[in-house]
Formats: structure tokens, sequence, C-alpha cells
């Protein structure tokens, strides 16, 4: 009866979906001007090893929209990959990062970052994105060992046999590929080891937790297993506490990202912390 009810609603006229809908649509005429009116920047999280030393970095994306302030990328990224403007917000990151790349690579000291960078599914199935990988790597002359792309679970399952061809294609570049959120999809063993992958990414939502939860215990020591049984790099996302770094470590884990090291900073304040941590690892 209840269920009835519910479908013959008329949610249509609920005032505060209605609310939605118009955010929405403000939202992405918005985000369609956004581009050119250089609304977007690109932050940086730190990823270290064991020692705490600096390895690389993730870059995330963040939206400043002149009226509603920082737009997080939980928000608009779902409504980009929906319309195809997260091919143009995909290509501003990619060029963006490279050129990020290129000023650590002309410094000894940073010479050996890896930027990790975020791809949508769309960009990734888009005919010619490896030759957009190709031309930003010439342009700013950068090692491409030092790119690395992370991909999910879901956008690679998609059509494996394209996800292979698309991935090799890449990896003649020379890029690097991590599987982020790794986990929480469907992936099979057999379907991981068919591709060439370098690193796995466990998702946050295991680390949380694994001061208490048994199961994340168990799932992140099976994930750092096979992590070493097909030779991939494991690093962990979402590290907030101590403990958590230190059970990680204790299981095998060998790079850390989250809070506990810094958050996603500007170009600015990242070059700050890499100063530091340099000179104290020196
Ligand atoms: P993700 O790639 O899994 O990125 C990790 C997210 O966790 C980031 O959120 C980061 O700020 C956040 N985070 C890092 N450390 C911690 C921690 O210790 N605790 C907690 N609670 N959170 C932590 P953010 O920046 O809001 O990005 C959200 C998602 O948006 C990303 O998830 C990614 O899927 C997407 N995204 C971000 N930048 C881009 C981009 O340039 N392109 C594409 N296609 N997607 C992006
Ligand atoms: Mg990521
Ligand atoms: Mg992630
Ligand atoms: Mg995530």
């Amino acid at each position: 009866q209840a269920k009835k009810a519910g479908r013959n609603t008329m949610r249509f006229f609920d005032p505060q979906m209605q609310d939605t809908l118009n955010t929405r649509t403000a939202l992405e005429a918005d985000l369609r001007k956004s581009i050119e009116r250089r609304e977007f920047n690109l932050f940086y999280q730190i990823q270290v090893d064991e020692m705490n030393r600096p390895v690389g970095a993730e870059a995330l994306i963040r939206w400043i929209h002149p009226k509603r302030g920082m737009v997080s990328p939980a928000e608009f990224i779902p409504l980009a990959e929906e319309t195809d403007l997260i091919l143009n917000i995909g290509l501003w990151v990619l060029q963006e990062a490279c050129a990020q790349l290129k000023t650590w690579q002309n410094n000894p000291l940073t010479r050996n970052l890896v930027l990790a960078v975020n791809v949508s599914a769309k960009q990734f199935r888009q005919s010619d994105f490896a030759t957009q990988v190709r031309v930003f790597v010439e342009k700013y002359a950068i090692d491409p060992s030092k790119l690395k792309l992370e991909l999910t679970e879901s956008m690679l399952q998609e059509n494996i046999e394209d996800t292979i061809l698309i991935m090799n294609a890449l990896k003649e570049i020379g890029v690097q590929f991590s599987l982020d959120d790794f986990g929480t999809g469907y992936s099979s063993l057999q379907y991981i080891k068919k591709l060439p992958l370098n690193q796995l990414k466990i998702d946050q939502s295991f680390v949380h937790d694994l001061d208490f939860d048994r199961d994340d215990k168990a799932i992140v020591r099976a994930i750092i297993a096979m992590a070493k049984s097909l030779q991939l790099d494991v690093i962990a996302e979402g590290v907030e506490t101590q403990e958590q770094r230190q059970l990680l470590l204790n299981k095998g884990c060998t790079h850390f990202q989250g809070y506990l090291f810094s958050k996603p900073l500007p170009i600015r304040e990242f070059d700050a912390l890499l100063e530091r941590a340099i000179e104290l690892h020196a």
C-alpha cells in the first residue's frame, strides 16, 4: 500500500525537489562558462612512502564559483559527466598537470615526483584520448613515467577489450596507471591481471574504520596481498590518523595519502609543504 502511494505521489511538485532541479540547471549553465572564465583551479595532495618522504601528489580539481564559492568536485564532476563538459574540463586538468610536472622536473629536488590525475570514463573512452595525452607530454617535454592516470574499476569494466587497447596505447606513451577507489567495484583477479596497471589505490571507505572494523582489516590485508602477488604498488587514501597509518604499514602498505599528511592545497602552499618535507629528509 505504502509502495503504491509512493509511486503515485506527484514528486515533481515537491517544492524541495523543484529547488534541487533549479539549482542543477543553474549550476550546469554556470559550468558551461566556467572554463573560459578561468574559474577552475588544481589543488595538490601529497603522497608519501613508509618513511613519510614525499613521492608525489594527486591533482584534485576545484571550482571557484563567483557566487557560491568553492563547489565540490563530488557535486560538479557527475554533472559534467552527464554532458560533454567533462571532456573540456578533463583536457584542462591534463594540460595544467603536465605544466606543473614540467616545473617540478626542472628542479633537481622535485624531479622525481609523480603526479596522479583523475580521468573520467567519458574522457578515457574518447577516441583521441591517448593522442591528447601524447600531445601534452610532448608539448611540455615531460618524463611520461611521472604522469599517473587514476582510473576506476567501474569505468574499465564497461568494455574490457577496448579498455585494454586504450590502456596499451597510453602505456606506449610511458604513463602509469593507478586503480582508484579500489575495492568498491567488482573486479576479479582474472580481469585485473589483464590490465597494464602499476598501482592499486585502497578506497578510503576501508581505511576509515580500520582501527576497529575487522572486515575492513581483512579487506585491506587481502588488497595488499593481491597487489603484491600481481607486483603492483599499493597506496591507501583517506589516511587520517597515526593508528590507521600504523595498521596499514604493518599490513605491508607502502604509500599513503590523507589528511594525516596534508589536505589538498593550492600550488603555492603545496610547494611550501614540499620544501619543508624535502628539507626534513635531506
Ligand atoms: P578521489 O579521486 O577518490 O579523490 C579523493 C578524495 O578524498 C578527494 O576529494 C580528497 O580531497 C579526499 N580526501 C583526501 N584525503 C582525505 C582524508 O584523509 N579524509 C577524507 N575524508 N577525505 C580525503 P575531492 O577533492 O572532493 O574529490 C572528490 C572526487 O572528485 C575524487 O575522488 C574524484 O573522483 C573526483 N575528481 C576530483 N578532481 C577530479 C578531476 O580533475 N577530474 C575528474 N574526472 N574527477 C576528479
Ligand atoms: Mg583519485
Ligand atoms: Mg579515490
Ligand atoms: Mg573516492
